[in-house]
């Protein structure tokens, strides 16, 4: 007994439809040869009938005579003839042996209403398979007798019977055949499921580094490379979680420490004003940094869950620009670089003006980060249709591996995380630009440089602007 599951269910849907079909065929190519048989004799009796008939009407001869002739003359092998009175009573036979009887079998009256009766049936007596078949016949011109041949059909049958049960040893063979299929092509299914089924399991116990190995056609193998690139992208998310929190520690630990060293400096006392008022502000320049740290975890949060509200309105585009490089000067001057804006036109875009601040401040923050002392950073915003404008902040930094440059927008990742940072800032500013039906676009040779193309959407509606 197979036991159940899809290797059952494969082997009983082939047997059964396999032997439904060979069920029919054989019926119908049975029934064809039995029909065939019957038909073959029934239509050499009726021949030699017709010219039995034609031979009783022309004859000039006597009844009595013509009856012998007729037995001479239209005596067919293995078949008994017959004639009857039209009441089906036996009048004489070719077997020569005349009982006493009276046939009531339907062929008789249907040959006294006119046809040619047929009947197929066990005789009385000898209950022996015959077929009969009788006609009416005028013999000496105006005496009319039921001529009958009745035939034995013991040896049809014998043949019909071992033609039988042929065709049941073929069916035998054929469905023994069939089986032995079936089970091959269940077991190549069902066995790399199990396979596949066994070491997703283990995935499932948190076992990623295992992968389904070997090749598997089709479906199977579409299943079998989706699972290990799933293994794949978990261990990898993984290790960015992990390279995150390490780099979150870290990130808070060095503002912490130095709150807590200035805090607890100042309270042992004993300093003069201008030592309080550096350690104050130490502390709440390190206090804004946890802020603004905090601040992007929690927007980050925010997207991943939809819920960003953004404040939409009229925005010019120079001004907004005039603003984060005003906010970023400070941090280009300790590195000496230069912050140039190129923006010649007045443009507007709708949206959000603090988030699109958000998104330059990122960008030009990552390009004062990772560019050298006394270089250039330009800023530029033009129009790219009438209903598109680009604004690029390129840097002549230390750039991205094109290995690198399709990861840089994965949340938490990071070249290197000892540039601080948390590797979210391009995943949130990505998302930012998305919400407002732009694109970024990022561009960037090794050792060369890096430039970022934020694409968005042009507002030439006639407002007065609105700012932050
Ligand atoms: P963070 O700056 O907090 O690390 P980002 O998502 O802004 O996170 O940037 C991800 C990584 O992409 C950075 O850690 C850095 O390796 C790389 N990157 C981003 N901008 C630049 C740039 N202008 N030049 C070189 N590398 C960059």
């Amino acid at each position: 007994m197979i036991k159940k599951g899809m290797r059952r269910q494969i082997v009983l849907h082939y047997i059964l439809v396999v032997f439904v079909a060979l069920l029919l065929v054989e019926t119908i190519f049975l029934l064809a040869i039995r029909t065939y048989y019957y038909d073959s004799i029934y239509s050499k009796i009726t021949t030699q009938m017709s010219v039995a008939e034609n031979f009783a009407k022309f004859s000039d001869e006597r009844s009595g005579s013509q009856i012998k002739r007729l037995f001479e003359l239209f005596y067919l092998e293995n078949t008994e003839l017959e004639i009857l009175t039209l009441k089906g009573d036996i009048i004489t036979s070719s077997t020569g042996f005349q009982p006493d009887r009276t046939i009531t079998t339907s062929d008789v009256p249907e040959a006294v209403g006119g046809g040619i009766g047929r009947w197929v049936g066990r005789q009385a007596g000898t209950n022996e398979s015959v077929m009969a078949v009788s006609k009416m016949v005028q013999i000496d011109a105006h005496d009319t007798y039921v001529l009958r041949y009745v035939t034995s059909m013991e040896g049809v049958n014998a043949d019909l019977i071992n033609l039988t049960l042929l065709s049941i040893a073929i069916g035998v063979a054929v469905l023994s055949i069939v089986l032995v299929f079936s089970f091959g092509l269940a077991n190549s299914i069902v066995r790399p499921l199990n396979i596949i089924t066994a070491v997703s399991a283990q995935m499932a116990e948190g076992k990623f580094s295992t992968r389904i190995k070997g090749k598997y056609q089709y479906e199977l193998g579409e299943l079998a490379s989706t699972l290990n690139y799933m293994a794949e992208e978990i261990v990898r998310s993984n290790q960015i979680k992990d390279d995150f929190i390490s780099s979150i520690s870290h990130e808070l630990r060095t503002p912490l420490t130095s709150i807590k060293g200035w805090s607890e400096t100042l309270v042992s006392g004993g300093y003069d004003p201008e030592e309080t008022k550096l350690g104050v502000g130490i502390i709440s320049k390190e206090s804004d940094r946890l802020i603004g740290l905090v601040e992007e975890i929690l927007d980050f949060s925010k997207l991943q869950q939809n819920e960003m509200k953004l404040s939409m309105g009229r925005v010019d585009i120079k001004v907004l620009l005039q603003e984060t490089l005003l906010n970023i000067w400070a941090k280009a001057e300790k590195k000496r670089i230069h912050l140039l804006l190129e923006c010649e036109e007045i443009l507007f875009t709708k949206g959000d003006a603090n988030r699109l601040k958000q998104v330059f401040l990122n960008l030009v923050d990552n390009a004062v980060k990772f560019s050298p002392e006394d270089s250039s950073i330009v800023l530029s915003a033009q129009p790219l249709s009438d209903t598109e404008m680009a604004v690029i902040v390129r840097d002549s930094g230390i750039g991205i591996s094109p290995a690198h440059l399709t990861r840089v927008r994965d949340r938490f990742f990071q070249v290197d995380s000892l540039n601080g940072g948390t590797g979210l800032g391009l995943a949130i500013s990505q998302q930012i630009v998305e919400l407002h039906h732009g694109k970024l676009e990022l561009d960037s040779e090794l050792g060369k440089g890096t430039q970022v193309t934020v694409i968005l959407p042009l507002d030439d509606t006639p407002e007065t602007p609105m700012n932050t």
